[in-house]
């Protein structure tokens, strides 16, 4: 979630925060063997981008500026479209004029911020085409355009689906419960019932193939999930949602500023080991593109969607539809 609307913000909740120490996995790190799957094409869409100083977005202090995204990843899969965190809804405006003053002090208005609806048709995708959403949590960022894909079965951590069943208020812990109207039906809950993937003790295979491969990343939210992708080549992404806002926060490893942290994840101390240990499967596989959901520059990893005159052009190399 992002908490941040500006420097002036990031530099006063700076002064009252903590860099908040990171301690190394007690067991070492390693990629594990490599299972194979299917490839699939991913492309991504970015509903909103902003430069902020990097210090609004970890603890510690730094003058680098972060490119901060909200956007949402489309997967081709064989099994229908996919999107990863439909990001802003059709009605973000109003959503965001329901929400407290403070909120929308932090996170602006609905200028800027664009429908995923918008973005599928620019790229001439159907929102009724989508057939799955994965959710690496439920925050409003994360899960606003859910009433606006009404034919996609909605997959998520059990544990997940039990946070947002557990919330009352209209804004409670970052999540917009009215997101989630009208889903019950079409919903798929995963536990980790599956094998080790990856430095993972377990997983989920999201569609049976290896293509996309859910793991656990508890803390921000209670069923906060990463996604590793296969892409075109054999070319991999671990998606790691909000367990950091910058991959410097992986990089070096680092928690969000002091008052972020304790507003915006759920169990600073789950996070803070989700980080040791993103930290340390970056040292121990360095192919693997680690993407934290607010950093255009990971982001970008993943090609833009575009449309070619004839359809979705995903990846340049082919096209989808
Ligand atoms: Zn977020």
């Amino acid at each position: 979630m992002r908490l941040f609307a500006g420097g002036l913000v990031g530099a006063v909740l700076l002064a009252a925060g903590c860099a908040g120490r990171i301690a190394p996995p007690e067991r070492a790190v390693q990629p594990g063997p490599d299972p194979g799957g299917a490839e699939v094409e991913v492309c991504l869409l970015v509903a909103e981008r902003l430069t902020r100083p990097l210090f609004a977005g970890i603890a510690g202090w730094s003058g680098a500026p972060w490119e901060q995204v909200i956007g949402s990843v489309l997967v081709r899969h064989p099994q229908g479209l996919t999107i990863i965190d439909p990001a802003f809804g059709q009605d973000i405006a109003r959503d965001l004029r329901r929400a407290p003053p403070w909120f929308r002090v932090v996170m602006g208005d609905a200028r800027g911020k664009r429908p995923l609806v918008e973005l599928l048709e620019e790229v001439d995708v159907d929102p009724l085409h989508i057939r799955h959403v994965l959710l690496t949590h439920a925050h409003w960022d994360h899960a606003g355009a859910l009433p606006d894909l009404p034919r996609a079965q909605l997959h998520l951590a059990a544990a997940e689906w039990r946070f947002v069943g557990s919330l009352g208020r209209y804004l409670e812990h970052g999540t917009m419960r009215h997101h989630f109207e009208g889903v019950g039906g079409r919903v798929t809950r995963f536990d980790w019932t599956g094998p080790p993937h990856g430095s993972f003790p377990a997983s989920h295979d999201v569609f049976g193939d290896g293509a996309v491969v859910a793991v656990p990343l508890t803390g921000h939210t209670p069923g906060s999930t990463g996604f590793f992708l296969r892409g075109p080549g054999g070319k991999r992404w671990l998606l790691v949602g909000d367990t950091a806002w910058a991959l410097e926060g992986i990089r070096r490893p680092a928690h969000k500023p002091g008052p972020a942290r304790a507003l915006a994840d759920g169990n600073s101390g789950q996070v803070g080991l989700a980080l040791g240990h993103l930290h340390a499967l970056a040292a121990a596989w360095p192919q693997l593109e680690i993407v934290p959901a607010h950093d255009h520059g990971a982001m970008s990893t993943i090609s833009p969607c575009r449309y070619d005159g004839a359809g979705l052009a995903s990846t340049g190399r082919s096209t989808v539809k």
